[in-house]
């Protein structure tokens, strides 16, 4: 299959797995977005539920069993692209919560209005902060949840800060 992805940089939906709506409307699960032959593994080393495998050679695309994984956030934060994402469209509310690996500081805070970018740098919503995790079992990488509009669940990888860090709900 050509994937555009060579030529634009930009990844789609098509380019690597995505959990079935009826596993995303159960609880949170991830969706990775690693779609390179290069030597690493951290992913499936480190997820306590077996979900995730590379089968063979360490270079080989790593596989998601998504019935496994019980999105506990490990694998968001250690994946040293930044390549894996949580989903979680349980919410009710026409809302979805999208965890994404954080490296920049401070933080968000919950309750926080925060700009959603799209995978190709686009502004595609406002989201709201539910949550910062960021254990020491995280390796000093946040996982930071937020919460924005269903439609926008799978496309929903990035936030900024807004400079009034408005904190009023988006519904
Ligand atoms: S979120 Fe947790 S259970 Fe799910 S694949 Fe990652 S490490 Fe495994
Ligand atoms: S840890 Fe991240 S970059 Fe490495 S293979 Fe897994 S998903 Fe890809």
């Amino acid at each position: 299959m050509k994937h555009d992805y060579i030529n634009t940089g930009i990844l789609r939906l098509t380019d690597f797995q995505v959990p079935p709506p009826e596993r995303r409307r159960a609880g949170r699960v991830i969706m990775i977005e690693c779609v390179q032959n290069i030597p690493c593994n951290p992913c499936s080393t480190i997820c306590p539920q077996g979900a995730i495998t590379i089968e063979g050679d360490i270079t080989n695309i790593p596989v998601v069993d998504f019935s496994k994984c019980n999105g506990c956030g490990l694998c968001v934060a250690n994946c040293p692209g930044l390549a894996i994402f949580m989903v979680d469209e349980s919410i009710g509310d026409n809302s979805a919560e999208v965890g994404i690996p954080y490296e920049f500081s401070p933080f968000p805070e919950k309750g926080e209005i925060v700009s959603v970018y799209d995978r190709s740098g686009k502004i595609i919503c406002d989201g709201e902060i539910v949550r910062v995790r960021n254990p020491k079992s995280y390796n000093k990488t946040a996982v930071i949840y937020f919460r924005v509009p269903i439609q926008f669940s799978l496309d929903a990888r990035f936030i900024k800060r807004k400079a009034d860090k408005a904190k009023t709900p988006i519904h």
